[in-house]
């Protein structure tokens, strides 16, 4: 468990593209903690055979350190590309003409599986993971995308999201030590679970690296107190109905729900059709929901995902505009109360009837920027560092 610092730092890392008729857009941000151990892997294209249309997204949530993170990050699609996913399955047609044949559903979850364990087995062999000087893991949470299929890869507690028909229309699931199959391997490899952690520890029962606790004698990689084992479905695409595909860390889910962040997600598509904005606000809004986690979120925008309108344009432009003019007026008034903090004024625009309609699933979060930023202009107070906006987190 990270320590925290005095408050957080929001900077952030962005990264946007587009091809293979999707675009993306990804932004992490280290926030309260001391450490930013999160990583993300972000490819179009991929460098096999007949899988030129193919990508490949990931979100790795670090732990006890970044270093599986980030070597996952950045190897762990070359060891399932390895791992048999470069050649055409046994089942895949003798191929006379020129087109390389893509390959096979089962060939491409079984390569997916298989490197996952090739890169813990051999994360294994590095002294320091080896010999306990770095006691590092990570989860990952991944989409394979083929002009087909999503593959939803997980392993841990990151969590994959596809938004369709405007509904949540599949979501990877946590692997905690409390869902039954995991109780079961860790208490069959001689651990338990308390405080709804191994062994009263580690609060994820899957991940890679770990090796703490994968060294239980006579039990394969599978059966350890942690397995490195994705769990792989497969959803055939439907062009006229998938809208995005948001992969997100617990940083962001602890303090939203799948329903919340792709509605929140779809109304800010609405507004803006910069995905780095879009991810940004996602992070900001979580970091004013109360996360103290390192937050990284990547959101992959399908050929039918929603479309800025101008409607939505002008009303998002109407809301920050009463926003600005309640916290005028509220400042305006500051007189022997003295000028009211920044919570306060939050305090009252949540109970504000007048209101318009806030963001689904943002909420009033998700328009503290546009608050601070009226704040501060008016605070005669303010201290240079802004510390004085920085009191309380949680809306
Ligand atoms: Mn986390």
């Amino acid at each position: 468990m990270g320590a925290f610092l005095d408050k957080p730092r929001t900077e952030k890392h962005n990264l946007h593209a587009e091809g293979n008729g999707v675009r993306y857009g990804l932004s992490s941000m280290q926030g309260w903690r001391v450490e930013m151990e999160d990583a993300h892997t972000a490819v179009l294209g991929l460098p096999a055979p007949g899988m030129a249309d193919w990508s490949f997204f990931a979100v790795y949530d670090g732990h006890a350190g970044s270093r599986v993170a980030n070597y996952c990050a950045k190897h762990l699609l070359e060891h399932i590309m390895g791992a048999s996913l470069g050649q055409a399955g046994p089942d895949a047609p003798a191929s006379d003409s020129a087109a390389p044949a893509a390959p096979t559903v089962e060939t491409v979850k079984a390569g997916i599986r298989t490197g996952f364990l090739k890169i813990d087995e051999h994360m294994r062999s590095f002294s320091d993971l080896r010999n306990g000087m770095d006691r590092s893991g990570s989860t990952a949470v991944g989409i394979l995308l083929s002009p087909e299929h999503f593959f939803f890869i997980n392993c841990g507690d990151s969590r994959a999201v596809l938004y369709r028909n405007s509904h949540v229309g599949f979501s990877t699931l946590d692997h905690k030590p409390c869902n039954p199959r995991e109780r079961e391997r860790i208490q069959n490899a001689g651990g338990s679970v308390m405080i709804q952690r191994v062994n009263g520890s580690l609060a994820v029962s899957r991940a890679l690296g770990d090796f703490d606790y994968k060294c239980v004698d006579g039990k394969g990689p599978t059966e350890q107190l942690v397995s490195p084992e994705p769990e792989v479905f497969e959803v055939v695409r439907a062009p006229e109905h998938d809208q995005f595909v948001v992969l997100a860390c617990d940083g962001i889910w602890d303090v939203m729900s799948n329903e919340e962040l792709c509605e929140f997600v779809k109304s800010r598509l609405e507004v803006s059709d910069d995905l780095e904005t879009v991810c940004n606000e996602v992070v900001d809004t979580c970091l004013h929901k109360g996360s103290r986690d390192n937050m990284s979120v990547v959101l992959v925008c399908l050929p039918n995902g929603p479309k800025v309108s101008e409607e939505a344009v002008r009303k998002d432009a109407e809301l920050n505009k009463y926003l600005e003019s309640r916290v005028e007026e509220m400042l305006s008034r500051a007189g022997e109360d003295g000028f009211p903090d920044l919570v306060a004024v939050m305090r009252n625009l949540s109970t504000d009837i007048g209101m318009p309609s806030l963001p689904p699933g943002g909420g009033l979060a998700s328009k503290r920027s546009v608050i601070e930023a009226v704040y501060n202009r008016l605070n005669p107070y303010r201290e240079e560092d802004g510390s004085a906006a920085e009191l309380e987190y949680h809306w």
